[in-house]
């Protein structure tokens, strides 16, 4: 499975829950370990910076791209094998596949623990990297191995030994390491509990969050001690808009900025987020720090 399809001048907004962004001037889709290898001896050669992307649902990337190669971990390597044994389950997941398919791997064989990973619209790798976690639960909870790649490497890490704080790993503070793949374990419980919950988060979510415009769900952190949705209501920006570009707070959650019809650029977007962090800092004195990340150039 060698040579591996390196593309130029690729589009990035399609790869993303925003909907914003410029090209990658080079990009590559591994369908293996090996041909992840190649990729980074490809940027090796041509002396090119690296990002690593997954769904692409917590990033927000510059209207200039980014002048590199985007590696992105997708449906390639998404094989999900699930075996249970002795009331324990023990699912092996590639990085590119999806979160909510892994959680309704574990859902539909009767295993409990993973619910949470339903609605949370990532790929495994990206939800190892950031320990995404939702309604009291978190990827660290479940995660027993991590599989990366580094320098030409495959090695593999505990789940103790990844690290895990709010949303993040020890792969945040690393470069040019790809996620390849983890092992989660979880527990057999009463199938039509864990269905019925399943769906009650469903309905939470649906109840909740603005699903119906793109976003990158959470811009900002939790600060400790509070809500950056609440900070940003109680700072008068709920549904707040700087124009007409269709970069918002959102009005049904404000811990949301959302692109209104896909046509704000990411510039629009940034704009707004920097605009929500000084007005809650003026009014509550709290800095809200980034959940998303940002890739590419953005202007100060
Ligand atoms: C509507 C909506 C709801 C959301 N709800 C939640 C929620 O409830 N809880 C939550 O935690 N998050 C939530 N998110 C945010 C997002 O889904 C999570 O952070 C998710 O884990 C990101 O995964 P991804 O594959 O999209 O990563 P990406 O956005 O593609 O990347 C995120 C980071 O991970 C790195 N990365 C990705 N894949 C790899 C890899 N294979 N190896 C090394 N590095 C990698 C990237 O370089 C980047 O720094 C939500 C987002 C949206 C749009």
């Amino acid at each position: 499975m060698a040579d591996i399809d390196i593309r130029r001048d690729v589009s990035l907004k399609p790869y993303t829950t925003m909907r914003c962004g410029g090209p990658a001037a080079f990009f590559a889709e591994p369908e293996s370990a090996d041909q992840v290898g190649e990729a980074f001896e490809f940027a090796r050669r041509e002396s090119l910076p690296v990002v690593l992307l997954g769904a692409g649902s917590n990033v927000l990337i510059s209207d200039k791209g980014f002048d590199g190669l985007v590696i992105r971990i997708g449906k390639p390597m998404s094989r999900i094998d699930c075996k249970i044994s002795d009331g324990a389950g023990v699912i092996d997941c590639e990085a590119g596949a999806m979160l909510a398919s892994f959680g309704a791997t574990c859902v539909n064989n009767g295993l409990e623990g993973a619910e949470f990973c339903c609605g949370i619209p990532g790929a495994v790798g990206g939800a190892v990297f950031m320990n995404a976690g939702a309604y009291g639960r978190q990827m660290a909870d479940i995660v027993k191995e991590v599989t990366y790649w580094q320098d030409g490497d495959i090695r593999k890490i505990s789940g103790d030994e990844a690290d895990f704080g709010y949303r993040k790993s020890i792969f945040s503070g690393m470069e040019d390491t790809v996620i390849l793949g983890m092992k989660a374990e979880v527990h057999e419980g009463d199938i039509t509990k864990i269905k019925e919950y399943t769906d009650e988060l469903r309905q939470k979510r649906i109840n909740s969050q603005p699903l119906n415009h793109p976003s990158c769900g959470s811009t900002f952190k939790r600060p400790e001690g509070y809500f950056a949705g609440r900070l940003i209501e109680d700072a008068g920006l709920k549904g707040f808009s700087l124009d007409d570009s269709g970069a918002r707070v959102s009005e049904k959650h404000a811990g949301f900025v959302v692109n209104v019809g896909g046509v704000a650029s990411a510039t629009d977007v940034y704009r707004l987020i920097r605009y929500v962090q000084d007005k809650v800092f003026s009014t509550s004195g709290v800095r809200l720090e980034l959940e998303v990340k940002l890739i590419g150039e953005f202007d100060q």
